[in-house]
């Protein structure tokens, strides 16, 4: 990935497209963009000849209702396997670089890693005024049945909204809010799901509609908190399995490098009532890293507490990430950690939504178990 003062402008507009609003179209690198190499798919450059003769095979009417648009590229476009949180950094300087610039921004990025994305810039970019929206594919642009194109069209469609003021992911023909995404289908075109969190917006019949009822609300003004993400994560995910020995977790949690760890817990939180396990996470705690807890359910919330094995995690100082993916619960807290920020007010703040991560109940009613069917949580 370049640094922001790497990234150049290459590209040009779409032809016939009226001027006014333009949107800044980022080119990190991902499937979207890639080629045939010797071992397999490999990230391509001159992606903005690319990207603009694509777009001329759109029927006129379809083309001219897309914004104008300038591409910047990386000169080391990337497999987003390979993205480190730096990478993401980069991403949120250059859109606030330019942010009175354009009405609206495009990424387009690779999918293993696009939700992690959206989350990173989520949090960098709170209070947004005009859509930011990450985009890939799952076949490269050009290809026999492509998704590349439909996406970019999307994503410009999306952008140029005036009414959207956040981080959106669009796939297969719909908007999602970003921090709520994960990659859920490794081949199907519709790549993500938020499944907690509503869509926000879909194309029907070549129509872009709009859920604006969903939105974040206006949010006043921007209140961007652009912080340098280290290549390497001072946080580590900890799922859980079953038999796992809890010398393994100690041994992370005990290197000075790890500062969070986000537990990846059963159910609506639920963990073996094992005292050593239980043991390394309060130690842990004790000695100043800050430990969050999300489910390995995708769908619902945790309710930890609902049963005595969650009850736990209260005990010793774990923090519910309520329903947040892990991505946003690992991007956030590596954004609060990466400023210098005192542990309560990093505590605070996880548990404060910030830009929609997190549902505003703690527990979504519909998922909250009932005395009588505790046994199903
Ligand atoms: N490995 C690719 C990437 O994340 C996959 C994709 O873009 O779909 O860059």
């Amino acid at each position: 990935m370049a640094t922001n003062s790497e990234l150049q402008t290459v590209g040009g507009a779409v032809a016939d497209a009226p001027p006014p609003a333009q949107v800044l179209v980022i080119y990190a690198g991902g499937t979207i963009g890639m080629e045939a190499g010797e071992r397999g798919l490999v990230p391509g450059r001159d992606f903005a000849d690319r990207m603009s003769s694509a777009l001329a095979t759109l029927p006129v009417e379809r083309r001219s209702g897309l914004p104008d648009y300038e591409l910047r590229e990386s000169p080391t476009p990337i497999d987003s396997s390979s993205a480190k949180p730096s990478d993401w950094s980069h991403i949120a300087e250059l859109i606030a670089a330019h942010y009175q610039d354009y009405c609206g921004f495009v990424v387009l990025h690779g999918t293993d890693t696009l939700a992690w994305c959206a989350s990173t810039l989520t949090f960098q970019l709170q209070g947004l005024t005009k859509p930011v929206i990450v985009t890939g594919s799952q076949r490269p642009l050009g290809v026999h049945a492509s998704d590349a194109l439909a996406n970019l069209e999307a994503a410009l469609t999306f952008a140029a909204s005036d009414s959207l003021r956040e981080v959106g992911l669009v796939f297969g023909g719909r908007l999602l809010r970003g921090c709520r995404t994960r990659k859920i289908y490794t081949h199907d075109t519709r790549g993500f799901e938020s499944p907690n969190c509503p869509i926000l917006g879909e194309i029907v019949d070549g129509d872009a509609k709009l859920h604006v009822d969903r939105f974040l609300a206006n949010q006043g003004a921007p209140r961007f908190e652009l912080v340098s993400l280290p290549e390497t994560a001072s946080v580590v995910r900890l799922p859980l399995w079953p038999g796992m020995d809890p010398a393994l977790v100690a041994r992370w949690l005990e290197m000075e490098s790890v500062r969070g760890g986000v537990l990846e817990c059963w159910g609506s939180g639920n963990l073996p009532e094992d005292a050593a396990l239980i043991g390394v996470l309060a130690q842990a705690v004790g000695a100043g890293k800050t430990l969050v807890a999300v489910s390995q359910c995708p769908v619902g919330s945790l309710n930890v507490g609902a049963y005595a094995s969650g009850e736990t995690l209260n005990e010793i100082g774990v923090l519910s990430g309520d329903d947040m993916t892990t991505e946003a619960a690992f991007c956030k807290l590596l954004h609060l950690l990466s400023q210098q920020l005192p542990l309560p007010e990093v505590r605070r703040r996880f548990l404060t939504p910030l830009s929609g991560e997190r549902s505003t109940l703690s527990v979504a009613p519909d998922r909250a178990p009932q005395a009588e069917d505790a046994s199903t949580g």
